[in-house]
């Protein structure tokens, strides 16, 4: 199954876009997370039709919304180190918008800091290419890796995700904030949009904030909901485009 987290820009309080993550109902061991089935994908080659069906599916989805008279913004497609280092990523992206209708500008793909950074050539091809179709980068898990500044400045990104693991003890841990800061400071330097996930609380949400960070993604505002949910969230916010519809928290067993 493939879930959506809203992200919600902090200038106006909307909906700017989902990240769809995707979850396994097995018929045995019941709900189970990404964690517990991603590397298992990753070794066995699975994750290149997995991830192929979760960017189709997330295509499709947005396309839906839109259809829908909705303002889903982009959809964003988690992408494996596996997906990035084979050259088919370009054909698939190009098949699956063809097939489902979703405009290039609807799609956003997240490449992590890591699988970038280790391959960082062919990354560095295959990333320029997808821009030219349109589609808009983002980088993941950013902080936990190591990037080359040099190259950070060369890639067709469009944004930074600091990670979640920056974000957890943000208002009591002067280090976190302290990165955080220079985080947002050099994606305004080099122009990109920062958002920040795992955002839980208000306090974190005010530190952001006054850092001046563009985006947040976070339980504080929606866990990721089936896409029902997340169209029925969509259609609360642009009523009245206040935050934080609670819902049940996500059950996975
Ligand atoms: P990620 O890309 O860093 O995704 C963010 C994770 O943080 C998600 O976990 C999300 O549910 C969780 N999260 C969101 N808000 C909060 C919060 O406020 N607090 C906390 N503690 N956690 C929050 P999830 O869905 O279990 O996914 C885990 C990882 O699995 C993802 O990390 C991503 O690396 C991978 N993954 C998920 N879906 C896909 C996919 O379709 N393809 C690939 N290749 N990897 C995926
Ligand atoms: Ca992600
Ligand atoms: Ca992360």
């Amino acid at each position: 199954m493939l879930h959506y987290q809203p992200q919600i820009s902090l200038k106006d309080g909307h909906v700017v876009g989902f990240e769809s993550l995707v979850r396994w109902r097995h018929p045995e061991l019941g709900g189970l997370a990404p964690d517990q089935f991603i590397a298992l994908a990753e070794d066995s080659g699975l994750i290149l039709p997995l991830g192929e069906w979760v960017l189709r599916t997330a295509c499709r989805q947005v396309t839906q919304w839109y259809s829908e008279g909705k303002n889903p913004g982009r959809v964003a497609v988690n992408i494996s180190a596996c997906q990035l280092g084979d050259y088919s990523l370009l054909d698939v992206v190009r098949t699956v918008l063809r097939e489902t209708g979703c405009r290039p500008e609807w799609l956003e793909l997240e490449l992590t800091e890591s699988s970038i950074m280790t391959r960082t050539q062919q990354a560095v091809s295959v990333m320029s290419k997808l821009r030219e179709l349109g589609v808009q980068l983002a980088i993941d898990d950013f902080g936990t890796g190591y990037s080359s500044l040099a190259y950070l400045r060369q890639l067709p990104i469009a944004k930074l995700k600091i990670d979640s693991s920056f974000i957890r003890d943000v208002s009591e841990n002067e280090d976190d904030a302290a990165i955080v800061r220079a985080v947002i400071a050099l994606g305004k330097t080099l122009n990109l949009q920062v958002i920040a996930e795992g955002v839980e609380t208000c306090e974190q949400e005010d530190l952001l904030r006054a850092e001046g960070c563009d985006v947040v993604q976070g339980y504080y505002y929606s866990r990721a909901l089936p896409a029902a949910e997340a169209g029925e969230f969509l259609r609360q916010e642009q009523h009245h485009s206040t935050k934080a519809v609670t819902s049940e928290p996500e059950s996975l067993s």
